[in-house]
């Protein structure tokens, strides 16, 4: 039987830089990953696919609505082909999960293809496609198995007009008319993605407001450019049934006053939140706990109830983002190696890949109220910049709250474009705990729309913006 000093189950962002980092600290690493391909949700049907899609999208609509504002004519009729569209998204992840093969090789980490189960706690049972078992032996397990989607009880998901992000990825037609359950980050991205390609877009959430828990000023902006851009919106809605008749979908909810309400569509995404995966993982034969809603228990260095067995990413605790699994990978590695690192979880940015794009880091305003904390806002709008009105993109602001009294930042808040870039700045500020003099007085490079960075430092610095 071959033996490891680290065995990780799943090769997500969580668990692939778990195993790199494990092998760049000289530990003898297996990863076994149950699909043919690297990567876990992020690269196969997450981050990567919707990000591409996106892109095209993205392209498609400028193409259709701003090129000739640009001076830039195109003689005859703009098309999508939606074949095409897919068929390069698709490349693009194929040649991501390849990336993540070669640096499983380079680092010299066995990969084992096959459904992981625990036989006890230092010994993995891999059951390959194939149909054999192979049994390997680690001293210290990383379980890094992510997330699925999550439904309602009373939905069906047929996988073929109920659907769920995994075929938004791969429709075979652009819907007439979807209908998204959940205005998240999933049902808006992938709702812009549809908008843009041209079918009827509606948005039902059971909140007050889209992406609830961002910033409200952040979730208000988004609505108006995304109502701009002509999807709809049904807030305050309790989905209670989804029934499909033929190529149609029905959505009966209750509105705020309580009324039924109903929407047609052929197709419906159901899009209302991830839940952890441990399927078919027999946690029980290591006698590794869970806690509330399935998720994997553990304690502040990520370890379960296990010593030698710990758990990262999706399947665990926190936001369901790929760098926070990425983050878990590396200090749990480094913990195995003996160090001391660190996790700032406060400081892991949230971005929503719409157009304008959606970032934000630390506490929210709501937050901040909430805690008692003495703030002061200094907000500083797209439309002031030069660089936003050279590329036609104004909507959107950038928002910074410090403390009152010691101008420290706690939270910076951001919609527009490139903000899933221009976030960094914000995370680089705060981790070295910097005031909101300190943005100020930097030098940002003109014509950028970083300097929304500054001038809404300015603004909460001493309500000294420049350009407003
Ligand atoms: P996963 O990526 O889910 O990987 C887990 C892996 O474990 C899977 O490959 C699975 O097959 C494997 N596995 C499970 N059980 C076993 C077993 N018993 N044996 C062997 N293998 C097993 N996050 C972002 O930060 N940015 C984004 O832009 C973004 N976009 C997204 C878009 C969509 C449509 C979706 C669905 C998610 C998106 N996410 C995004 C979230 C992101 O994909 C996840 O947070 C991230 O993938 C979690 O990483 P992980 O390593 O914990 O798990
Ligand atoms: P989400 O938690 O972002 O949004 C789910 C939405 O559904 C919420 O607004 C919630 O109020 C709503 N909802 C819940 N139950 C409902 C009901 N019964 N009726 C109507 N609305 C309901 O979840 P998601 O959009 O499904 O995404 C899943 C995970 O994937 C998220 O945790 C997210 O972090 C991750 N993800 C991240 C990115 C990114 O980083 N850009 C992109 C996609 C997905």
């Amino acid at each position: 039987m071959t033996q490891y000093d680290v065995a990780v189950i799943g090769s997500g962002p969580g668990g692939y830089v778990a195993a790199i980092r494990c092998a760049q600290l000289g530990m003898k690493t297996a990863i076994i990953e149950k699909y043919s391909t690297l990567g876990g949700t992020c690269l196969n049907v997450g981050c990567i696919p919707s990000k591409a899609l996106l892109d095209s999208s993205h392209h498609y609509e400028d193409a259709v609505k701003h090129f000739e504002e640009h001076g830039i004519e195109i003689p005859g009729e703009v098309k999508v082909n939606l074949e095409k569209m897919i068929t390069r998204k698709q490349g693009v992840v194929d040649m991501t999960t390849k990336g993540i093969q070669f640096l499983m090789d380079k680092n010299k980490i066995t990969v084992y293809e096959g459904l992981g189960s625990f036989k006890d706690a230092t010994h993995i049972d891999i059951k390959k496609n194939d149909g054999s078992t192979e049994t390997i032996e680690a001293k210290n397990i990383i379980i890094a198995t992510g997330s699925k989607p999550s439904t309602l009880p009373f939905i069906a998901l047929d996988k073929e007009r109920i659907i769920t992000s995994t075929e938004a990825l791969k429709l075979k037609e652009i819907p007439k008319h979807m209908v998204i359950i959940g205005g998240g980050v999933i049902g808006l991205e992938l709702g812009q993605v549809y908008k843009r390609l041209g079918s009827e877009v509606t948005v039902v959430e059971f909140m007050d407001r889209i992406i609830p828990t961002m910033d409200s000023a952040l979730s208000k902006e988004l609505m108006k450019t995304m109502k701009k851009q002509k999807v709809k919106f049904q807030l305050s809605h309790k989905v209670k049934s989804v029934e499909r008749k033929g190529d149609e979908v029905i959505i009966t909810a209750d509105n705020k006053k309580g009324e039924e309400v109903s929407f047609t569509a052929d197709y419906c995404l159901v899009a209302v939140g991830r839940s952890a995966y441990t399927e078919g993982l027999n946690l029980e034969a290591a006698g590794v706990q869970t806690e509330d809603r399935g998720r994997v228990a553990v304690n502040e260095h990520l370890q379960t109830n296990v010593s030698n067995i710990y758990a990262i990413g999706d399947v665990i605790k926190g936001a369901m983002l790929a760098h926070k699994a990425e983050e878990e990978g590396t200090l749990v590695a480094e913990i195995l190696a003996g160090q001391k690192p660190h996790i700032d979880y406060n400081l892991i940015p949230g971005v929503v890949y719409t157009w304008p794009e959606v970032a934000a880091v630390g506490k929210t305003e709501e937050e901040l109220k909430e805690a008692g904390v003495a703030y002061k806002v200094g907000q500083f709008p797209m439309r002031a910049l030069g660089r936003a009105r050279a590329s036609m993109d104004i909507d959107g602001f950038v928002k910074i709250l410090a403390d009152k009294e010691t101008d420290e930042v706690l939270g910076v808040h951001m919609i527009g474009a490139r903000c899933a870039d221009l976030i960094t700045e914000a995370v680089t500020a705060m981790e070295f705990r910097a005031s909101a003099e300190d943005i100020a007085r930097m030098s940002h490079a003109h014509p950028t729309y970083a300097e929304a960075v500054k001038e809404a430092a300015l603004a909460a610095t001493d309500d000294r913006a420049l350009h407003i």
